[in-house]
């Protein structure tokens, strides 16, 4: 067995982020027995039927008993129920992981659950679709990514180090930092950009002078790349600002003094300084495509659309 295979791993909540998992692990070797955990009916059906684990069950203290690495990856605001009810059926010596978008909340609602001998290393992958369920998970989700781990004070060494390589074996790129610090960089990186993308669809929904054909027909203007974020699972969203409240309500803030500034450039016809601004934005684009975290080619590599059909004309 690779030091980096994990015996018996058990994944619960086999959704977009689970099933991923379970599929790399499979893909690249890094488990010998997989554990599919799912409250869901349905999941469990679609997990027995694309043979991405070896056992699915929806009775988590008996699918975790036996895991030498249980992951959570149901949304933020279950965690808590999750760990309650697998704690006591934990092995001495397993480690239990998370993927949650939030740390710090996950950290307080998980951590007093799990008995002594369990390490607990939280962590993040930060990629992701706008897509939910395990029909929407692929094997390469995650490669070439970033992986946030977040250990609290005194986790044991060896298990963040066997966590670490586990997120290395499904090709993520592994960085440690605090729960708190984690919560704030993604406050601004991700969670208020996806805040700002449901307000301004949300915003050209309720529009009276723009019709909702309108916005639909001219989106390409910028508007269609919000709605990709806007379209994201609204159960794993509700989760996230709830709790990451302060960080992103501070974020928030600092954003909204922001957009004063830009509103105030606009009325004063302050040409100097959107101009300054849109070019210090331009370069961090740049930054992020030299990084190799987004794609080069011009509207993210789209493929032009054909003209489309007549619908009166005969289909061939
Ligand atoms: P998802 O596709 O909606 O899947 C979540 C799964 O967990 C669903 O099958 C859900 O079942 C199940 N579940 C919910 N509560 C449960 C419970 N108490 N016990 C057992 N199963 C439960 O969600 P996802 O996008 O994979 O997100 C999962 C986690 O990954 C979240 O914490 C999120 O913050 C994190 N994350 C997401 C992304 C992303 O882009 N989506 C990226 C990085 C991290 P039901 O359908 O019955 O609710």
């Amino acid at each position: 067995m690779p030091e980096t295979e994990i015996d018996t791993l058990a994944i619960v909540g086999l959704g977009l982020i689970g099933s991923s998992i379970a599929r790399g692990a499979r893909q690249y070797g890094l488990a010998r027995t997989i554990v599919a955990i799912d409250r869901d009916p349905g999941v469990l059906a679609r997990v027995r039927a694309l043979g991405l684990a070896d056992t699915a069950t929806d009775d988590v203290a008996a699918g975790v008993a036996g895991a030498d690495l249980v992951i959570l990856c149901v949304p933020v605001g279950a965690v808590g129920a999750v760990a309650e009810a697998m704690g006591a059926a934990l092995k001495s010596g397993a480690i239990v992981s998370d993927v949650g978008s939030v740390k710090a909340s996950v950290v307080a609602a998980v951590a007093p659950h799990l008995p002594d001998g369990v390490a607990f290393v939280p962590a993040h992958p930060v990629a992701g679709t706008e897509y939910s369920g395990p029909d929407a998970g692929f094997s390469t989700l995650f490669s070439g990514r970033w992986c946030i781990l977040t250990p609290p004070d005194g986790t044991d060494a060896a298990a963040s180090a066997r966590v670490q390589a586990f997120w290395e074996g499904l090709g993520a790129i592994v960085e440690t930092m605090t729960p708190e610090h984690h919560d704030l960089v993604l406050a601004i990186t991700s969670h208020v950009p996806h805040l700002i993308a449901f307000n301004i669809v949300g915003t050209a929904a309720d529009l009276e002078a723009v019709t909702q054909s309108e916005v639909i027909k001219f989106s390409a203007g910028g508007f269609r790349d919000f709605t990709r974020i806007a379209a994201s699972d609204p159960t794993m969203w509700r989760d996230v600002f709830l709790t990451n409240k302060d960080a992103v309500l501070e974020m928030l803030g600092r954003f909204n003094e922001d957009l004063a500034a830009l509103a105030r450039a606009i009325r004063w016809g302050d040409g100097d300084a959107l101009h300054e601004l849109f070019s210090r934005t331009r370069t961090i684009r740049k930054g992020i495509v030299a990084m190799g975290q987004e794609t080069a080619e011009a509207d993210f590599g789209r493929a032009r659309p054909g003209p489309v059909p007549d619908k009166a004309s005969p289909s061939v």
